[in-house]
């Protein structure tokens, strides 16, 4: 779709005002080394932490700062630091900060500015409580103190707050404040004590790189100083990130805005009162002796179109125009503010990104290049968390936490170089920083960047879409009417006119709750068509792959943890993993028979795979899997044909009848048993099907040259009406999968498990060698400190994850994965069991003892699975219809 970035959005005066000439200087020499283990670009928060934590571990790294250390965004910084947020790996980051501060001064005998002042978070909606009883919640998991509080309760914590411009509120005594510069001192007194070293005054200008072993790697950086030859490159430059990756050719999603706070007169009773983060009104404030910095988001921010590079210490005007609308929100919930004027205001810059989650880890295309930028104004918060983990991923190729929301790798390479896109998305992740995190909600930003062929057809048949890794995909359809994305408005903002066309917006909206959906029975039907007749689903945007070459057969047991030495045209579902044993991801592999040379036969030397992925993170598999064969210089190849084939799966009691009756090739259980795959012809068109399912029925997937999708499925739709066949989306193929108890990488399988925890052993062979396997096969011998485990609830509430497991009054986990089982008829959640003193736990040893799920602070009774106790012998994937009544009343018994 083009998308064109108006030149309205920018804005025109860009001076900026340099405040600080006297800062001292903290480098520990004035000439560069000829060569370090890591060298980082830039000195702001990032910067000094990833040195701390790389020179704490033994590395030679070198900091090189174009100015003087937090000169670009750090040292005006608002300095808050929260522990509760709507992500276990956030909560996790952030817990590791907190610790990381309290720590700091007992090592470096410098005190690195932190206050633990508390915060309160104001609700003035009753889906706002809701959100905050969640964050409750999962905090008691982590052991993060929090108290739900009555306005009134609020106001005694904070007695600056009128209570009755607010209903309720969290109270986090654990939150607190940092000093920027204070902190980035100790950081470096901590870093080079241990080796690190600091060079100030010392701007890149150049990034070195080697293309001579076929794979494109940075080998050391220019600088005014001279040459240091390096293979790790960290690029923390902030708001500058850009113009380093820049540097080598490489784009990065990331956007430079001005983010502001203003500073009040003197408040004497603000004194110690604890931070406020009111994101009902888009407001927070921090308390700094006997003032407020009272900051926030806004829907207009100033985008800017190049930030300065010779910017330090430097400020911009702040525009009230924008930023008045955070005073008046103030004012209402702060009243003295009416009688108190604003002493000063900071405006500075700060890099935002598509989805407000940062980039780091490793450049797909360029080794030994590290991201640690685009912190969203949180990266004081999160600096130290961050860097911890990007000093794990870069001695060992891997973070130690499930870090993929923030790898460079969720975005595909045309996403990153699509500047419309990014300025659009960033722009709607600013605006809603604050906004609800509903399980559901969905961009109206950046949308329509990838369609599939089916796309247009879909949506007239009222598919309501949802976006994942920029492809479109239906989500659930709606009856007798249609409600399409519609381009962008900018929510109004600059100049730009509200969209008149408010129907996908209006059903976005059934979906603005914590509790049950306004499109729960509609999803619902399409759930139980799969379960009872038949439905047709799009799963166009599966990523979908070639693995070739001499070595392909070498590369798939080198990659693979199950057996892929198997026959022609059988389907293998299995896991690839890190060395520590972690699932990178979970994927379907077929081992092809000799093709006639079409998209989805193609003609072999040798073996050949085919290899679906899930689409959400299949980039990353892409790269996973084309980074290991590398590292092992294999010769295979690994070719991404997403945009070449469309997918149409068919699943349910009456999916073979239909397939049947468009096709003269046998699909019986003879010719096309359970797991094995065919290329067949429907109506002259030729495709792959897979007989396969992710929800657990017997079912068939087409995978489509583009071509020929549109005629197949016009024979198909035509022949599904004569049994009643439904559309379905992908909320319905998430409830049933989860009802199936299947696995969703990056939910219920991530990074930080191993399948044998994840109950996936039965795909983890026992001979030969692949990534991972020691440590798969010493958690066999060994066993586990945590296991996951299926809950089924009797009271008919939701459950949407984060909700924390209780075993005999003793927490045990927490829901990676929630969803509602219209079959078995009741909230399902997916999680992990971890024994509380990380000893062994089996199986056995689980299912005693009475279970309890915490959601929004109140426990209901929880019943226990090791396995979904959905059709648990798979006769329905054979097919075999006979008895799944009987199965399904011993159940409800
Ligand atoms: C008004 C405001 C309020 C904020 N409030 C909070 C808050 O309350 N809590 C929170 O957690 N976060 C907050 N933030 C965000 C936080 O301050 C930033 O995320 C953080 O400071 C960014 O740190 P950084 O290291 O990524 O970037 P920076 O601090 O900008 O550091 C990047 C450095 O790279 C250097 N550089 C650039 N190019 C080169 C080159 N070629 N060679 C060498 N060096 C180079 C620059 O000089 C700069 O010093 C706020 C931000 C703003 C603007």
């Amino acid at each position: 779709m083009l998308r064109v970035a108006t030149e309205n959005l920018f804005n025109k005066n860009f001076k900026f005002t340099s405040l600080i000439n006297n800062i001292h200087y903290y480098s520990t020499q004035t000439d560069v080394p000829s060569e370090a283990d890591v060298v980082i670009i830039g000195g702001g928060s990032l910067g000094c932490n990833t040195l701390y934590q790389l020179s704490k571990k033994g590395v030679k790294a070198v900091l090189l700062e174009r100015n003087k250390i937090t000169s670009g965004t750090t040292w005006h910084t608002g300095g808050l630091v929260w522990r509760l947020r709507p992500s276990d790996v956030d909560i996790q980051l952030l817990s590791a900060t907190t610790e990381q501060l309290l720590k700091l001064e007992e090592e470096t005998g410098l005190n690195p500015g932190y206050v633990k002042n508390g915060g309160l978070f104001i609700s003035r909606t009753k889906e706002r409580l809701r959100e905050y009883k969640r964050l409750h919640t999962i905090g008691h998991y982590f052991g993060i103190e929090s108290h739900i509080i009555t306005s009134s309760e609020a106001a005694k914590i904070h007695p600056l707050l009128n209570p009755k411009n607010f209903s309720a509120a969290l109270y986090s005594p654990s939150d607190g404040c940092l000093d920027p510069s204070m902190l980035c001192t100790a950081l470096i007194k901590g870093s080079t004590t241990n080796g690190g070293k600091l060079i100030e005054h010392c701007p890149v200008t150049n990034i070195l790189t080697d293309s001579s072993t076929g794979f494109k790697k940075v080998v050391g950086v220019e600088t005014s100083l001279g040459v240091i030859k390096t293979k790790c490159i960290v690029n923390a430059a902030g708001a500058w990130s850009r113009y380093i990756s820049q540097m080598v050719g490489l784009d990065i999603p990331l956007i430079p805005m001005k983010h502001a706070y203003v500073i009040t007169e003197s408040i004497p009773e603000a004194k110690g009162t604890p931070n406020i983060r009111d994101h009902d009104a888009s407001v927070y404030y921090r308390t700094q002796g006997n003032t407020l910095y009272i900051g926030g988001y806004e829907n207009n921010p100033e985008i800017i179109k190049e930030v300065e590079k010779d910017f330090a210490f430097g400020l911009y005007e702040l525009d009230y125009n924008v930023f008045g609308v955070h005073l008046e929100k103030a004012r209402d919930l702060t009243p003295i503010l009416n009688n108190i004027g604003i002493k000063s205001n900071i405006c500075g810059p700060e890099s935002f990104t598509p989805d407000h989650k940062p980039i780091l880890g490793e450049d797909p295309r360029l080794g030994g290049f590290y991201y640690a930028c685009g912190l969203n104004s949180a990266g004081m918060m999160f600096g130290p968390g961050i860097a911890e983990q990007l000093a794990y991923w870069i001695l060992n190729g891997r973070p130690k936490l499930p870090m993929y929301n923030s790898d460079i790798r969720r975005f595909t390479p045309d996403m990153r170089s699509n500047r419309a896109w990014i300025i659009e998305t960033s722009h709607e992740s600013y605006a809603k920083n604050y906004s609800i995190v509903f399980p559901h909600d969905q961009p109206l930003a950046g949308r329509n960047l990838k369609i599939d062929v089916f796309h247009e057809v879909f949506v007239a048949h009222g598919a309501v879409m949802e976006q994942a890794q920029g492809w479109e995909r239906p989500g659930f359809y709606i009856k007798d009417s249609t409600a399409p994305v519609r381009s962008y408005d900018w929510y109004g903002s600059y100049d730009h006119v509200d969209n008149p066309d408010k129907r996908y917006e209006n059903q976005l909206e059934g979906d603005y709750t914590f509790n049950f959906s306004k499109h729960h029975d509609l999803i619902g039907a399409e759930a139980l068509a799969a379960r009872t007749n038949a439905a047709l689903f799009n799963l166009s945007y599966f990523c979908k792959m070639y693995l070739t070459g001499p070595d392909a057969q070498k590369a798939a047991e080198w990659l693979f943890t199950a057996r892929t030495d198997r026959d022609p045209e059988k389907i293998m579902y299995t896991c690839t993993l890190n060395k520590d044993g972690g699932t990178e991801g979970d994927v379907t592999v077929v081992g092809l028979s000799q093709g006639l040379g079409t998209l989805v036969g193609p003609i072999l030397k040798g073996k050949g795979y085919y290899i679906v992925a899930g689409g959400a993170s299949g980039y990353h598999t892409v790269c996973h899997l084309k980074k290991e064969i590398q590292k092992k210089n294999l010769k295979a190849v690994i070719t991404d044909v997403t945009d070449k084939l469309g997918v149409l799966s068919i699943q349910g009691p009456k999916s073979r009848e239909i397939l049947q009756s468009i096709t003269e090739a046998p699909i019986t259980d003879e010719k096309l048993p359970f797991g094995m795959s065919d290329i067949i012809h429907i109506n002259g068109h030729i495709c792959r099907v897979l007989r396969m399912s992710f929800i657990g029925e017997l079912g068939y997937e087409l995978h489509i040259p583009y071509a020929s999708c549109i005629p197949i499925y016009n024979q198909l739709e035509q022949a599904g009406r004569g049994f009643d066949m439904q559309f379905a989306g992908y909320r319905a193929m998430y409830s049933l999968s989860c009802e199936k108890g299947y696995h969703l990488w990056n939910s219920d399988l991530r990074s930080d498990d191993n399948p044998v925890e994840a109950n996936l052993s039965k795909i983890c062979r026992k001979d030969g060698s692949y990534l991972g396997k020691d440590q798969v096969d010493k958690l066999k011998s060994e066993g586990v400190s945590k296991l996951r485990a299926f809950f089924t609830l009797n009271s008919k509430i939701p459950l949407w994850g984060n909700e924390t497991i209780w075993r005999d009054d003793q927490i045990v986990g927490f829901l990676r994965r929630g969803d509602y089982g219209y079959f078995l008829k009741c909230s399902i959640g997916i999680g992990y069991i971890k024994h509380p003193k990380n000893k062994i736990i089996t199986s056995e040893s689980i299912k005693s003892g009475q279970y309890e799920i915490e959601v929004m602070g109140k426990r209901y009774p929880a019943n226990l699975h090791l396995e979904s106790p959905f059709d648990p012998n798979g006769q329905r994937i054979q097919g075999h219809y006979e008895n799944q009544f009987q199965e399904q009343v011993h159940f409800e018994d």
